[in-house]
């Protein structure tokens, strides 16, 4: 059993089911703890509700103090086939790709970028929220600034229904 990469003194037994593992459960801990309180950043709010669909914001305590949406979230669930459908739309407000250091007492071992803490929330949170069987997540970089339309009111559709 080769020694753990990070302190170099216990045995190395996790991630469990690698070929090859690289930490010492100790290490571990510490790194799965310095994943949560990133991941603790974030916040998301629901926006809308309906019946089978949910719209959330997005947002970052280091962008405007999380006080502007870095993002919107949309999740729409198949009833059929107990089956979670989730768009993400991340804003240029901030920089998906720049990836957050994870840094030991010895130094830094890995590198995780925001867009993956994120799909960790989605993961850990917003999904389990729907307790669907299944689910899949698309998410696109949005370029510029979203704009609204306000609410606009429309004339009924007839009802074809009422007249014999
Ligand atoms: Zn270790």
């Amino acid at each position: 059993m080769s020694a753990c990469r990070v302190c170099n003194e216990n045995p190395a037994s996790l991630p469990e089911g690698l070929p090859e593992a690289r930490f010492c459960p100790k290490c571990w801990d510490t790194r799965l703890r310095q994943m949560f309180m990133e991941e603790d950043r974030f916040y998301i709010q629901r926006v809308f509700r309906a019946a089978d669909a949910e719209k959330y914001l997005v947002y970052h305590e280091e962008h405007e103090g999380g006080g502007t949406a870095v993002g919107q979230v949309v999740a729409v669930h198949d009833r059929l086939a107990d089956h979670l459908e989730v768009s993400a739309f991340l804003y240029d407000r901030m920089s998906w790709e720049e990836s957050v250091p994870f840094i030991y007492e010895q130094g830094v071992e890995c590198e995780v970028a925001m867009i993956d803490i994120l799909l960790g929330v989605l993961e850990a949170e917003l999904i389990p929220s729907w307790r669907c069987h299944s689910w899949t997540a698309e998410v696109t970089l949005c370029r510029g600034e979203p704009f609204w339309i306000d609410s606009r009111d429309r004339e009924s559709a007839p009802d074809i229904d009422t007249e014999e």
